[in-house]
């Protein structure tokens, strides 16, 4: 449910207006610990990743490539081992890029570099029914809505059309692990089992 109120005069007033307002008043202010300015920030760099998803989905593939090319050497080590730096770097990197939730089945390329988790639903095929008329999110009203954003990210992109694919629940064992490492094994197994000839062809 929306929790716009609306005024009389001027704007509506956002449920994280009326929350700010109502919170005592003190004379000590840490500094930098305002979730709305944490949030904010954040915004500012998922929406310029969404901005530059054409760039993003192209510098992606190379880095997939060099990934997979790489995979000699992640199996020679074991992903086992190097998974724990791996996904340190991941977390970091698209911790800040995307305010990356490390689901562990990424499937930015496919909502236009806007990282569905932040849905406060987690819906992963679309918008529900309350995106408020500015664009944002009915439960959290600062926030863009991430499936608008998915929409103008994907529309930027060459294989944009992604977006209409049906993608699967997410699965939470899978949390907290590295989708880099993961895509790149796969592809590696798909690529070793095109490879090998099929065995009991009939003549
Ligand atoms: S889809 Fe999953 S892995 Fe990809 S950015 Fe979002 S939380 Fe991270």
């Amino acid at each position: 449910m929306s929790e716009i109120t609306p005024a009389k005069d001027g704007p509506a007033v956002t449920q994280a207006t009326l929350v700010k307002k109502a919170a005592p008043k003190s004379d000590y202010k840490p500094a930098d610990v305002s979730p709305q300015r944490r949030v904010q920030r954040s915004f500012a760099v998922r929406l310029w990743s969404v901005r530059h998803s054409r760039l993003l989905e192209w510098f992606y593939a190379r880095f997939a490539d060099t990934f997979l090319l790489l995979h000699p050497l992640w199996k020679g080590i074991g992903y086992g081992r190097v998974e724990a730096p791996v996904k340190f770097v991941e977390k970091r990197v698209k911790g800040f890029m995307f305010d990356c939730r490390m689901c562990g089945q990424c499937i930015l390329s496919s909502t236009g570099m806007s990282c569905p988790m932040n849905c406060p639903k987690q819906l992963r095929n679309g918008p529900c029914g309350g995106v408020r008329a500015n664009g944002n999110c009915e439960v959290e009203p600062d926030m863009p809505c991430v499936w608008v954003k998915a929409w103008e990210g994907s529309k930027n992109m060459v294989n944009g059309d992604k977006i209409l694919a049906v993608q699967k629940p997410v699965d939470q064992s899978l949390r907290e692990t590295s989708a880099w490492l993961r895509v790149t094994a796969q592809a590696a197994a798909a690529r070793e089992a095109a490879a090998t000839p099929k065995t009991g062809a009939s003549a």
